[in-house]
């Protein structure tokens, strides 16, 4: 008997068949999965009738023929009645293709590659490959029919015979596509797609390895070992993972989840950035390896599974695809990845540490461009700190549990290595006042620390910064006097005048400095850092002189040896001052032209005196 097509049905045929979209092997994961959704339906049913499954083999069978050019596929499911074959192969109410149908009515740009790949087209995705479809089909008890297809607007139905029970679906491939044939294109695209389907399938009569989707199972009866092996198989990777999270939720949305932190972040290595790497399967099918829409950028080091399948059988599995539903999904599991982080750290925390410094770039990018995850996150993030020599990483609840009660600001230094912090002229201030300061030598934590602004309702403050009030320091025994009032004042007004004001804003003799003769700060609203990457963007255009204040130690010998200098030999007392202020410079990371700096060093040693 032959029937016509609804005309949206007619429509998502035009479009499927006329798509230029580069994915044709999703045929295969839809014709698998209505198989598979097929054999589920029985099983169920037999449950809720209470038969046995006994003698039931429900194995997918696919036949590759690459003489007659064809595709086969055959289940041992529930199969379709007539009516069932006119309504779910004729009109699209209980396809995903309506879904895709609607989509398509809200995008702007009307078909792209993309919707079609983003939604599968359920059962008409075979037309892409295909010029012509039979599906034998035989519900149990019912009468065995054949539905055909060649694409145009009409369809069959007609008995024929079919001993038993399933459906068994015959492609017959255009010319283009008689790849699909070939019994190891077929197997690959069933292994990509499919490879956690509960049925055994086989392609020629040969089985494809069996996997277990073990992110279905519950925790306890899961190993350690299959955790790590399944993660092993799942990311091509030959290491164990750092950690893991699984969990199931029921609501407000059903989903499993099996979230993976490798042991590597593989940008470093120079590799460029990463795709996103949790996979979005539903009901053990995959339905896309890298989604875009379900996690914010910085969690692509994560990897592993969500599958979600709050739907009942009956509703299409591709109308979870919604993009609104994917990112919803992912709050949740996001939600739960941060706690199970913050749980981590609490237990665990050197186990935390260790993690954190191999993954911590990607929870510092989130702390910093995140906004609805950055509280949540900046307590995540770990620094070292002056307090522990040894590097032990600091977070900054403890930092502020730390504070003094005079203490208003977190302090922090930047450089590319303690070393290199400890021998600049800041730390020796907050160390003799017993502050701590947290040291940050990645690019990225300036940037953090910038963004976050505060934690806690305590400012970020760097320790060059101009207006730290510090208090005074503690008196240390046995000190020689340093310069007076009066004489600093005057040395203070001499250098301001001999380093000139395009150079220093101002020249203070305040008590921050221990052991130091001097240091600038800065105060720019440009940090040495953002400058340092500004002139490396830019090598062509200069930059305008840095904003700086020039804090001189009254107690150093230095200081107070030039301060006699000035009247002695003013030419050499120039020089001097100069190269403090060079050196001050040099230590504050804004230092632009060196070479000036061992050119006037010679001349000072030239006044040497053996
Ligand atoms: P979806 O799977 O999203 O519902 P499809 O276009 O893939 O949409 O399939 C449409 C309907 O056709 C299915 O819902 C199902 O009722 C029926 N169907 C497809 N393939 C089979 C099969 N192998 N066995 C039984 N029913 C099938
Ligand atoms: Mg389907």
């Amino acid at each position: 008997m032959e029937y016509k097509f609804k005309a949206e049905v007619k429509q998502v045929l035009d479009i499927v068949i006329n798509s230029l979209y580069t994915d044709k092997e999703i045929f295969i994961r839809e014709l698998v999965s209505n198989a598979s959704d097929a054999s589920e339906k029985f099983r169920l049913k037999a449950l809720s009738e209470k038969k046995s499954l006994e003698g039931e083999k429900l194995d997918i069978e696919i036949a590759a023929d690459e003489k007659a050019g064809t595709f086969t596929i055959e289940d041992h499911g529930v199969g379709m009645s007539s009516e069932e074959l006119v309504q779910n192969l004729g009109t699209i109410a209980h396809s995903g293709s309506k879904a895709f149908l609607q989509a398509l009515k809200e995008s702007k740009s009307g078909l792209s590659e993309n919707l079609i790949g983003q939604f599968g087209v359920g059962f008409y995705s075979v037309f892409m490959v295909a010029e012509k479809v039979e599906v034998f089909t035989k519900a149990e008890g019912g009468e065995p029919l054949k539905w055909t297809c060649d694409g145009s607007e009409n369809f069959t139905v007609d008995s024929c015979d079919k001993p038993d029970r399933g459906t068994k679906i015959v492609a017959t491939l255009k010319q283009d596509f008689k790849e699909f044939s070939k019994p190891a294109r077929i197997r690959s695209a069933v292994e990509k797609y499919s490879a956690y389907v509960d049925f055994p399938i086989n392609v020629n009569g040969e089985k494809l390895p069996e996997h277990s989707a073990i992110w279905l199972k519950s925790k306890s009866d899961l190993t350690e070992k299959e955790y790590k092996d399944f993660y092993k198989f799942q990311t091509h990777s030959y290491s164990d993972p750092a950690d893991w999270l699984h969990f199931k939720a029921d609501a407000p949305l059903e989903m499993n989840a099996l979230i993976y932190i490798p042991d590597e972040n593989p940008e470093i290595l120079g590799f460029g950035k990463i795709d996103p790497q949790v996979a979005l399967y539903c009901k053990k099918v995959l339905i896309d390896p890298s989604p875009k829409g379900m996690f914010p950028d910085w969690m692509r080091f994560a990897k592993g599974v969500v599958d979600s399948s709050d739907i009942p059988l009956n509703i299409s599995r591709e109308s979870m695809q919604d993009s609104g539903l994917v990112a919803r999904i992912g709050k949740v599991v996001l939600k739960r990845f941060i706690k199970h982080l913050a749980d981590l750290a609490k237990k665990d925390a050197k186990k935390y540490s260790d993690i954190f410094s191999k993954i911590g770039r990607f929870i510092k990018e989130g702390a910093a461009t995140d906004f609805d995850s950055r509280q949540d996150l900046s307590k995540l993030l770990r620094f070292q700190s002056t307090l522990y020599p040894d590097g032990t990483l600091v977070c900054l609840d403890d930092y502020v549990s730390r504070m003094k009660d005079s203490q208003k600001e977190i302090y922090y230094a930047c450089g590319p290595d303690r070393q290199t912090i400890e021998a600049s002229p800041y730390i020796e201030a907050f160390s003799a006042r017993g502050l701590e300061v947290l040291y940050l030598f990645d690019p990225i934590d300036t940037f953090v620390v910038g963004n976050l602004a505060e934690f806690d309702k305590k400012p970020f403050a760097s320790v060059d910064g101009a207006n730290l009030e510090l208090g005074d320091a503690p008196e240390a025994e046995g000190t020689p006097a340093p310069l007076s009032k009066e004489e600093s004042d005057k040395l203070a007004s001499w250098l301001k005048e001999t380093l000139g004001s395009d150079k220093v804003e101002e020249v203070l003799t305040g008590g921050r400095l221990i052991e130091s003769p001097a240091a600038v700060l800065n105060s720019d609203s440009l940090t040495p850092q953002m400058r340092a990457m500004l002139r490396a963007m830019n090598p062509d255009s200069p930059m305008p002189a840095p904003i700086v204040k020039f804090e001189i130690n009254p107690s150093s010998e230095v200081i107070k040896n030039l301060s006699r200098l000035v009247d002695a030999d003013k030419d050499l007392a120039k020089l001097v001052a100069e190269q403090l202020f060079d050196n001050a410079m040099l230590s504050a990371g804004l230092l632009e032209n060196p070479r000036a700096m061992s050119k006037r060093l010679n001349e000072i040693l030239a006044h040497i005196k053996p």
